[in-house]
C-alpha cells in the first residue's frame, strides 16, 4: 500500500518534471517573430528584396539580378536598374 502511494508521488514528480522541462524548451525555441523590416520580406514563404532605386519590395523570383561591384542587387525593372546605374555613377 505505501509502495503504490510512493510510486504514485514519484510519477506525479516526474510528470511536473517533464512539464516544466517541455515548457522551458518550447518557450526557448519558440522565438517571437520580429516585426518590422523581417517579416515584411517574408510572404509566403517566398523571399522579397528590396529594390534599391525605388525601395520597393519584390519576390526573388520575379526581381532583376544584377551583380554590381562584390554585391548582388535585385531590381523591380531594367528602368529601376538603369536609373541606379546613372545614380551612382
Ligand atoms: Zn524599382
Amino acid at each position: 500500500m505505501f509502495n503504490l502511494l510512493r510510486l504514485i508521488v514519484i510519477i506525479l514528480i516526474l510528470y511536473f518534471l517533464y512539464q516544466g522541462v517541455r515548457r522551458f524548451f518550447l518557450s526557448d525555441g519558440k522565438k517571437m517573430p520580429i516585426p518590422g523590416e523581417d517579416r515584411a520580406k517574408q510572404v509566403r514563404g517566398e523571399d522579397l528584396v528590396e529594390d534599391p532605386q525605388c525601395h520597393m519590395y519584390v519576390p526573388v523570383s520575379r526581381a532583376i539580378e544584377k551583380r554590381i561591384g562584390d554585391r548582388t542587387l535585385y531590381f523591380c525593372s531594367e528602368a529601376c536598374y538603369r536609373a541606379y546605374q546613372e545614380s551612382t555613377k
